[in-house]
């Protein structure tokens, strides 16, 4: 994910836009047992400005996890907005730091991702979760356990 702004500079331009899809390495994943399903996608448009850059976009991820009540196989999906401006100057602590004209994005949509990882996933909004006695999942059964 590493954009090159000389060549855009030497084309004359002071913007671009770009996308990417990438693996992340599983070690962004904070929820148990969950996967990316595909491959991360980031979109965005990057801005040339005066000596900094600016990059705003979307992140776009799918995990494979399993439901927190129940355990059933679920999918979520996340969209993550950024608008993050890039810098050469290694002393400027508010911005990511690129050098020698390229703009790698890896380091931010990795933490972009961890800051928006749920705690939990449910299979649907009132999933019934699973009996704490019998363990039957009491969305598909019922038992008389509670009674
Ligand atoms: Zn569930
Ligand atoms: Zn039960």
């Amino acid at each position: 994910m590493v954009i090159d702004i000389k060549k855009l500079k030497s084309s004359g331009k002071s913007e671009c836009s770009f996308h990417f899809e990438c693996e992340l390495q599983s070690d962004v994943i904070t929820l148990p047992d969950a996967e990316f399903s595909k491959p991360v996608s980031v979109t965005g448009r990057l801005t040339l400005s005066g000596k900094t850059v600016i990059v705003e976009g979307e992140i776009e991820y799918v995990l494979s996890a399993h439901c927190s009540r129940c355990l059933t196989e679920t999918e979520y999906r996340a969209v993550v907005e950024f608008d993050e401006e890039y810098s050469e100057d290694k002393e400027d602590v508010d911005a990511y730091i690129y050098s020698k004209g390229l703009v790698d994005l890896t380091e931010m949509v990795r933490e972009k991702v961890i800051l928006s990882m749920p705690y939990s996933v449910y299979c649907k909004e009132d999933c019934k979760g699973l009996c704490p006695v019998c363990g039957i999942n009491l969305n598909e059964a019922q038992c008389d356990c509670n009674k």
